[in-house]
């Protein structure tokens, strides 16, 4: 088959801009259920998280504990939030030590910061993408007090080598499970696989609601009840009548409204549904991707299932009979060509953690927490985790638009874009081997944060 040429070259768009609509690709999907669960928060006049068992926000959370088989869940108002309640309801001290995987979104590491604990920067498996056990094993010192088990893109991490890790050297086991609503790990639903585990409800994740939210999950009680006293100025509210205004703990205001929790119902009644046609299409798509020379398509390994929040492509230069060019040169021409074809493929990650800026001038919060007794460890570099700097130079993602469960024709049209731009990839690579290309780990905006 002949496609005709390279649409950024003048030739025709493989898929449309009309054949993206809304209907095919929007997400969250909004209906007439969530219309009314909203409508029906503003007639009750119930707006916040503490309505003596009636409410949304504790319908949400009973309903999101059974879904994954927790005995408790916490409602509050980000995933981020959720992270950091868990380190603190887990009393997780100031000036211990996190392991955290070096390619994750901010937030990982960001809420332990916030609780003044040290992320210890830990390098990821080149397949699954999560944390390296054996390099999380070689990152733990005595100050070590909890691995933060990043299920990243919606692929559960290796739960039962983490969990041996963790045995052996008394460390909470934390689920960051922003991205893995409903991705099981040996039969087990993430939430239940760690001693506590935070989710986002931020509208672009897999269980979205209109806005922000947070759930957090554990089988421990006691963690629970001082999860819920962190979500509202160290309050105790369990079964009170009247609000005290006792603040027994230090902590702010995490809380999530009831409209949010309402609208979250609403998706969770349908989240299998949509979970069953995304794996469908979705594996639809890597299946024809895959059988492309040099593209290696995200694998779910057998003994879990994927919640495809994130797919992510890495290139294999070798294989696309193009070695002689730079991995991060040729991502930046697919990526380039791809567009212009009509898929909206991107980084997701322009860097590993220990690049970005934020966290590598420990300006913040005054050079704390690596301020604190014994805290100030070497700043992580970005050449100490070769797996995760090769990951974001060589690969490319797709996002949101496969999360619709309508979403088959558009990614039928996505896998043609793809072929096509596979029969081109002599003009591919000459392009990449015309570029003048810097590594992002060396660019200037990485070491100086000097604008792009
Ligand atoms: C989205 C996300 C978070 C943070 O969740 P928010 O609700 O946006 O605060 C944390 N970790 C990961 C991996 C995420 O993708």
């Amino acid at each position: 088959m002949t496609t005709g040429r390279l649409a950024m070259f003048g030739g025709p768009r493989t898929l449309p801009a009309d054949q993206a609509s809304a209907d095919a690709v929007g997400w969250p999907v909004v209906t007439s259920a969530e219309r009314e669960a909203v409508l029906r928060v503003l007639d009750s006049g119930r707006f916040t998280s503490n309505n003596s068992g009636a409410g949304e926000v504790q319908l949400l959370e009973r309903e999101w504990a059974r879904y994954v088989g927790a005995a408790h869940c916490a409602a509050l108002s980000n995933g981020t939030a959720a992270l950091e309640i868990a380190l603190a309801a887990a009393g997780v001290e100031p000036g211990s030590e996190i392991l955290v995987p070096a390619l994750s979104f901010i937030a990982s590491a960001v809420a332990p910061v916030q609780r003044l604990v040290v992320p210890v920067f830990v390098d990821i498996d080149p397949v699954t993408f999560t944390i390296d056990p054996a390099a999380a094993a070689a990152a733990v010192t005595p100050r070590t007090r909890a691995i933060m088990a990043v299920h990243l893109h919606g692929l559960p991490c290796d739960m039962a080598a983490l969990r041996t890790l963790a045995g052996r050297h008394g460390l909470l086991l934390i689920e960051d499970a922003a991205q893995s609503h409903a991705a099981e790990y040996q039969g087990q639903r993430t939430g239940t696989l760690g001693d506590v585990a935070a989710f986002s409800l931020n509208v672009v994740k897999n269980l979205p609601t209109c806005g922000e939210g947070g759930l957090l999950t554990t089988d421990d009680e006691h963690l629970h009840r001082r999860a819920l006293r962190h979500r509202q100025f160290g309050e105790r509210l369990d079964g009170r009548a009247k609000r005290d205004y006792v603040s027994h703990e230090l902590a702010g205001n995490e809380k999530l409204s009831a409209v949010q929790a309402a609208f979250a119902r609403c998706q969770l009644d349908r989240l299998d549904d949509y979970h069953a046609a995304r794996d469908r299409n979705v594996r639809a798509l890597l299946g024809r991707l895959g059988k492309l020379p040099g593209m290696l398509v995200p694998q779910c390994p057998d003994d879990r299932t994927h919640a495809w929040h994130i797919l992510r492509f890495r290139f294999d230069a070798e294989a696309m009979g193009v070695g002689d060019v730079e991995p991060g040169a040729l991502r930046a021409v697919l990526e380039r060509a791809l567009r212009a074809e009509g898929v909206p493929v991107q980084q997701y990650q322009a860097a590993p953690l220990t690049l970005q800026r934020a966290l590598r001038t420990r300006e913040g919060f005054g050079g704390y927490p690596w301020r604190l007794p014994g805290a100030d460890r070497p700043t992580d570099r970005p050449q100490d985790h070769p797996t995760a700097l090769a990951v974001v130079e060589d690969s490319l993602t797709l996002q949101r638009w496969h999360l619709n469960p309508a979403a088959a024709p558009v990614l039928d049209g996505c896998a043609a874009a793809f072929e096509k731009v596979w029969e081109h990839l002599d003009e591919i690579g000459a392009m990449a081997r015309a570029m003048d290309y810097t590594p992002v780990w060396r660019q200037q905006r990485w070491l100086d944060g000097s604008a792009a």
